[in-house]
């Protein structure tokens, strides 16, 4: 099946990653920040591993199944929840978070305290991730 996607550029590199547009729309329903000139999500780079809350690009493009292969080719994407710097609050840190296959599900924690910081992520209060990142829990999204 042809796949419609959009791509996020880290606002910390530039570095742009396309994504199925329906994996976009699914972290943007759990946490986001709509703003005049574009819709923010918090994303983990996989190329700089800095957390930030980067643009998702509007214009769309339709990825052939034929392509299918090469999108997300070397990449597992996780939604993942990061406890926030203040404990009593109810809002978590949502991330979009891209990781090479290499790193194994099980090892997703430990791969997010020693690799990733934060710059920019934030809770739906405005509050960073707690140093050293706690990661809460996840869910797998990609490959489907
Ligand atoms: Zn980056
Ligand atoms: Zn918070």
């Amino acid at each position: 099946m042809d796949v419609f996607t959009r791509e996020v550029v880290c606002a910390n590199c530039g570095d742009p990653t396309r994504y199925p547009a329906s994996i976009l729309e699914q972290i943007v329903q759990r946490q986001s920040e709509s703003l005049p000139d574009a819709t923010y999500i918090n994303y983990a780079c996989p190329r700089c591993k800095t957390l930030t809350r980067s643009p998702l690009a509007r214009e769309g493009r339709i990825v052939l199944d034929t392509d299918r292969s090469k999108l997300l080719a070397d990449l597992t994407v996780y939604c993942v929840f990061l406890r926030c710097v203040q404990e009593d609050c109810e809002s978590r840190v949502i991330l979009l978070a891209p990781v090479k296959r290499a790193v194994i599900e099980q090892e997703l924690p430990m791969h997010a305290q020693t690799n990733w910081r934060n710059r920019s992520a934030a809770c739906l209060n405005d509050h960073p991730p707690a140093h050293p990142l706690r990661v809460g829990g996840w869910v797998k999204w990609w490959p489907q």
